[in-house]
């Protein structure tokens, strides 16, 4: 019986970070571990209520309560049991969840603080490795029926070890020459270090999951010839088609960048440093991939900004703008906007943010100012007003308002236009919809039969967790289409979309 007065007694309370002046000056994880009696208390905090709508907040269906109780009376095995019943990688989503869940804890409605279901989640994931490793659960029995995902990114991963378990065949292809997707050279170190991905990869490959990497598909395999391979196959390539501003006066100079370019780079080079390999210095316009000593600007306010902005202090730039297009968001719930349990807009702060850096909110950038010889010298920005109208974004800059910011690295942290444009779409006969997405059938087929999509391909550009429920639920799909025994659980359908109020 879980400990109904446990919110009353101990405040919300998470570990402290790791000093600014120590991490910026490497490249590890932010967190330090909580520790056992602090996670045991804010465990306590949960009241079961009875009607969990943290259940709801997360896509996964992660049975919150349940492993809280666990957790507050010490059984660690059965959390790490019970956690892993819905969710693939909870080290993944307890470190990089943004926690919806915890925006529609029911302590929230009456003025608490909710429950820190996310630590208490990144704690049993991590007590699984302590206690004896991930151990793998490889199936005595094949189906002989194969799969190929393409993509290794959380929604295939997740789909293959679903499949696998399930005793399919799997064979996962990755353009890249290593598994994770955007975990692996996307997400910055600071955020997730790179053992805890070696460690599932290890766990798949156990589990029989075979990886293929350097294999870009449509180019170096084509459609036709993995079909032939496979009796079917899953999509989960990925929205990474960033949004460009080619209007903008002075794109072309060198010096602006895509941020993904930037970033990927740097993470490039801080993993083949711990590897030990020589990486690149430069990126491809020659400029070196390093910010040290140089003013950069960033220009977004998403999770791929604040990612910039952590690798620019660490690579030691002079000084750091991040600009945002709108007014700066409230800095507690909206409840007329946003009512419990719904997502709420508000200022979200990453640790990135206490490093340093000045943000900049409702400010448009005019012109990306020449150095006279091709380099990019500053940002001329105005101060703007942004209104829906007719459905359509409208941005007027304020007369008078114009100034410049010196910027020797510009980084377009805009957003994302869907999965990208390659000979994959069309051999597989599947096309980008309005929004460059992936359309899917409510049981995850595409236009061609026995092609499956799932994650941001299908998604558009989202989050970890989303990517691991969509990955599980094409699996349940692909293997009921494969005449599986039985079925494996699907925690969203095709057209589940995040609690919301408009
Ligand atoms: C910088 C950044 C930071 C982020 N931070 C967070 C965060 O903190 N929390 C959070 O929840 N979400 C975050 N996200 C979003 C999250 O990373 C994605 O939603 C998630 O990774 C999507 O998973 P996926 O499996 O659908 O695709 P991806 O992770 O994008 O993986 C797709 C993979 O497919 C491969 N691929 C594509 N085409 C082919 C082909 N033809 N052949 C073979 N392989 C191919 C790609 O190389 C890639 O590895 C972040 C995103 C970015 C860009
Ligand atoms: S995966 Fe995200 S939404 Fe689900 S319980 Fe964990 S932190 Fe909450």
């Amino acid at each position: 019986m879980p400990d109904p007065n446990g919110f009353l007694r101990y405040e919300r309370q998470l570990p402290a970070r790791r000093p600014v002046a120590v991490r910026i000056t490497d490249w590890r994880e932010v967190y330090p571990p909580a520790g056992a009696e602090l996670i045991r208390e804010q465990a306590t905090r949960c009241m079961d209520c009875g009607i969990p709508f943290c259940h709801d907040g997360c896509p996964l269906g992660n049975r919150i309560p349940d492993w809280n109780d666990l957790v507050r009376t010490g059984n660690w095995d059965a959390a790490v049991e019970s956690l892993h019943a819905t969710n693939n990688f909870p080290e993944f989503t307890g470190r990089l969840c943004p926690a919806p869940c915890e925006a529609a804890c029911v302590l929230g409605l009456g003025g608490q603080q909710p429950v820190t279901i996310k630590q208490v989640e990144v704690e049993i994931a991590d007590a699984a490795v302590a206690r004896g490793g991930l151990n793998p659960h490889p199936v005595p029995a094949s189906t002989g029926r194969s799969v190929a995902v393409v993509g290794s990114g959380p929604a295939g991963l997740a789909a293959a070890q679903q499949l696998a378990r399930a005793g399919h065949a799997v064979t996962v292809y990755e353009r890249d020459d290593a598994i994770g997707g955007l975990l692996r050279y996307g997400i910055p170190d600071f955020k997730l270090e790179k053992q805890h991905i070696d460690r599932r990869v290890a766990q798949l490959a156990a589990e029989g999951v075979q990886f293929r990497t350097g294999v870009n598909i449509g180019v170096d395999v084509s459609a036709e010839e993995l079909r032939g391979r496979h009796d079917a196959v899953l999509l989960a390539c990925g929205a990474l088609q960033g949004r460009d501003t080619p209007e903008t006066p002075g794109r072309p100079l060198r010096g602006v960048h895509q941020a993904m370019t930037h970033l990927v780079a740097a993470n490039r080079v801080v993993a083949a440093a711990g590897d030990g390999r020589p990486a690149p210095a430069v990126l491809p316009d020659g400029m070196p991939i390093d910010a040290a000593g140089r003013h950069v600007v960033i220009i977004g306010g998403g999770d791929t900004a604040a990612d910039c902005l952590g690798v620019a202090h660490r690579q030691g730039a002079a000084g750091v703008h991040q600009l945002d297009l709108y007014p700066e968001p409230p800095h507690g719930r909206d409840a007329e906007r946003d009512p419990w349990p719904t997502w709420p807009w508000v200022l979200r702060n990453y640790p990135a943010h206490e490093e340093g850096g000045d943000r900049v909110f409702a400010v448009a950038v005019q012109e990306f100012v020449d150095d006279g010889t091709g380099q990019v010298k500053g940002v001329r920005i105005a101060e703007v007003t942004v209104e829906r109208r007719d459905g359509r974004r409208v941005v007027t800059a304020l007369p008078g308002s114009e100034r410049e910011l010196p910027a020797d690295l510009v980084l377009l942290a805009i957003g994302f236009e869907g999965t990208e444009e390659q000979p994959l779409l069309a051999q597989f006969g599947v096309t980008r919809n309005a929004r460059g997405a992936v359309d899917a059938r409510p049981d995850w087929q595409t236009d061609a039969d026995g092609v499956f999509v799932a994650g941001d391909m299908h998604r558009g550009a989202s989050l970890i967790v989303w990517a691991i429920a969509e990955g599980r639920a094409a699996a349940a799909a692909i293997h009921s289409y494969l005449g599986g025994i039985g079925s494996l659980p699907a925690p969203v359908d095709p057209a589940r979309q995040p609690l919301a109020a408009r």
